[in-house]
């Protein structure tokens, strides 16, 4: 089987945090299994002679929005890279506000496609990850036409690459992709979006992460789109590379060990505290390392200091990040006689800071999976972590071993997200340093748990292989039970195939009667780009209005109204819209929950849920059931405000 593993950064070619040390990892141990390469940018910043970065000789062309792009082929073992002569990746950093990070990220999109076509080689798998190369997602299947399967990792959803709708002409996309099912994203494009819904299988990066992002809490605003797409979302927990996170071969620290040789650990300590400036080494070390950015719990550290400064303790922080941070750290740094604080990116002292310390705070506001707390295991320093995410799934707390389900960490665990709490883990943690034996013994255990990638490879492997054999994952549909007093109609817009549009309105046989009397005239219309294509008063007798329309259009939907005396017409109720023929929906089904006790028709007082399907297969939503029902009331108010409307056909609705 052959794996195309697409990364934006590579540890240690260039890493901005976990993604970089995943894209390394993961892909190293799989490659035990499978014939896997890697691509990524050619950062100008990147070293090439010093990592033994050469053409390979192989370039391409190609042409976006009447822009020539050239491209050149670089390898380093089984990485490749993909230098640019359009300035793309020369920047003073990775990822920066740039003004055309749409094009830098979607045109080494297409560069990664454009290498495999110029390759002429065949990928079973192509492992996209987080937004930098979502794209190939959409591309691959519907540009490129490649049989791969696409396989899409989400590092972390808070970062999206959310642009303006623009960049569809930019970076010449399909318009038909500006749906809410695919890309559109309150009038801007999501590029993370539209990978989730273009690739056969998402993970992310721990199992406790795949559930928390269907919540509001940790959705990032995509919970709703993410509910309705969990029949393909996995999570698998990262691992990290113990061939580069060791303390007994890491070159980085000065006194090598291991778990049967943990006094060289205090020797790293004496060293480090005196380069920083910190004094005791019988007082435990905290340390804390990462992004400072306030998913790291960066503000809930700086409040604790406060306090923590008068526990016997030392503290040493490294990290850089967001600017008011930076700043904020900065100035901070000095100010406590038992914090250290360093800013910037120090992958040399972060090993020394891992090797040295006892205790490794992590109290992340949501952490989708985190390395720091499985590399602090393994340097034998015990992880303080907040119960979320991926740290939940890595780390029990001490006073709980025993009552874990499955085996993992020990470290000491808290749940809410403020300075007392970490205050109080720190209390624990102190209790347990005194502890002697009990430390000790918490420090062996998480040395020598397994974090590597063993389990976590086989997973994506044979993830893998079932996708390459040729299952998918489908789509679940719940049923509903209909709540007591409540009828059902059934209101659809189904392009039944490219050239034939049905609407379809089913209502209960015995209310027809009635609205007829009420109404007259009942219309079912359908709607194609703002156009009234097809009005009827048609019913069967059974509880059925509907009618076939050949069609030619884009974005359709259905109306039910009545005409009055005047020859106004009053529209009751709107379908959703849905973009036809070559959108991935074809069907809209509104159902529309009725109570029969009220004039519902006139009072406008229905419960709705929604189904789209796609391309046959079923699908349905509870997920999206509150938003679908806050935008459909806002639509009848619309309606409300303009509830006349021309009856000739052709009118702009
Ligand atoms: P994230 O990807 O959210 O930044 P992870 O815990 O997944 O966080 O990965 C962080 C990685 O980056 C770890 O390898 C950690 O040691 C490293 N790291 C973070 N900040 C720094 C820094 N300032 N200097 C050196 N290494 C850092």
């Amino acid at each position: 089987m052959k794996v195309l593993f697409i990364s934006s950064e590579i540890f240690p070619f260039a890493k901005s945090g976990g993604l970089g040390d995943v894209a390394a990892s993961l892909p190293k141990a799989l490659a035990n299994y499978c014939d896997i390469t890697s691509i990524m940018p050619l950062y100008t910043k990147i070293d090439t002679k010093k990592h033994n970065i050469i053409p390979t000789g192989l370039s391409f062309d190609f042409v976006v929005a009447n822009i020539h792009y050239y491209f050149e082929v670089y390898q380093s073992q089984n990485i490749l890279f993909l230098k640019d002569h359009n300035n793309l990746f020369n920047r003073s950093e990775m990822y920066g506000d740039f003004e055309d990070n749409d094009i830098r990220f979607g045109i080494f999109s297409y560069a990664v496609l454009e290498y495999i076509k110029a390759s002429g080689l065949h990928y079973d798998i192509l492992h996209i990850n987080d937004w930098q190369s979502a794209l190939i997602a959409t591309l691959a299947k519907e540009h490129y036409f490649l049989s791969g399967k696409v396989v899409f990792t989400i590092h972390n959803l808070a970062y999206q690459g959310i642009f303006s709708k623009d960049s569809i002409d930019r970076l010449a996309l399909k318009w038909d992709y500006f749906t809410p099912a695919v890309m559109e994203y309150h009038d801007n494009i999501n590029l993370l979006k539209s990978a989730i819904a273009q690739s056969d299988i998402v993970t992310t990066v721990s199992p406790t992460y795949a559930k928390e992002i269907q919540t509001h809490q940790f959705g990032c605003d995509l919970e709703n789109f993410i509910t309705d797409n969990s029949y393909k979302l996995e999570g698998i927990l990262n691992g990290i590379d113990y061939d580069e996170f060791s303390p007994n071969i890491d070159n980085n620290i000065l006194y090598k060990y291991d778990s049967g040789n943990i006094e060289a650990k205090k020797a790293n300590k004496r060293v480090l505290l005196e380069a920083l400036f910190l004094h005791d080494e019988n007082k435990p070390l905290f340390i804390f390392i990462g992004r400072f950015t306030a998913q790291k719990g960066i503000d809930q550290i700086i409040a604790a200091l406060h306090i923590l400064q008068y526990m016997p303790i030392n503290i040493a922080i490294l990290g850089s990040g967001e600017e008011n941070y930076n700043h904020l750290l900065a100035s901070l740094s000095g100010k406590y006689d038992n914090v250290s604080i360093t800013i910037g990116y120090d992958e040399a002292l972060a090993r020394k800071l891992y090797a040295s310390g006892d205790f490794l705070y992590m109290p992340s506001l949501y952490e989708p999976c985190g390395l720091n707390q499985m590399i602090a295991m393994r340097y034998g320093t015990i992880p303080i972590v907040r119960e979320v995410g991926g740290l939940k799934d890595s780390v029990v707390d001490i006073n709980q071993a025993n009552q874990s389900q499955t085996p993992k960490g020990w470290g000491v665990t808290f749940q809410n997200s403020d300075a007392h709490a970490i205050i109080d883990a720190t209390q624990r943690a102190l209790a347990l340093y005194e502890n002697e034996d009990r430390y000790l013994e918490c420090v062996k255990y998480d040395m020598n748990f397994d974090y590597s990638w063993h389990s976590s490879a086989k997973a994506y492997l044979e993830l893998y292989h079932k996708l390459s054999s040729g299952w998918l994952p489908q789509r679940m549909i719940p049923t509903f039970e209909i709540p007591s007093g409540y009828s059902i109609d059934t209101l659809k817009t189904i392009a039944v195939n490219p050239k034939t549009l049905y609407t379809y309105w089913e209502v209960t046989p015995s209310l027809v009667e009635k609205y007829q009397t009420n109404y007259s005239d009942l219309k079912l219309k359908a709607f194609a780009d703002g156009i009234c294509i097809e009005e009827t008063s048609l019913y069967d007798g059974n509880g059925n209005y509907y009618f076939y329309h050949e069609i030619d259009f884009k974005k359709v939907w259905t109306k039910i109204g009545f005409y009055t005396a005047d020859g106004t017409f009053t529209t009751i109720l709107s379908s959703n819209y849905f973009i036809a023929p070559n959108s991935k929906i074809i069907y809209a089904e509104n159902i529309i929950w009725r109570n029969l006790d009220t004039d519902a028709l006139l009072h406008k007082k229905f419960i709705f849920s929604h189904k789209y399907f796609y391309e046959s297969q079923e699908y349905f939503s509870s997920g999206m059931l509150a938003k679908q029902h806050q935008r459909m009331e806002q639509s009848l108010k619309t309606f409300d405000a303009s509830s006349t409307h021309n009856i000739s056909k052709g009118a702009k609705s």
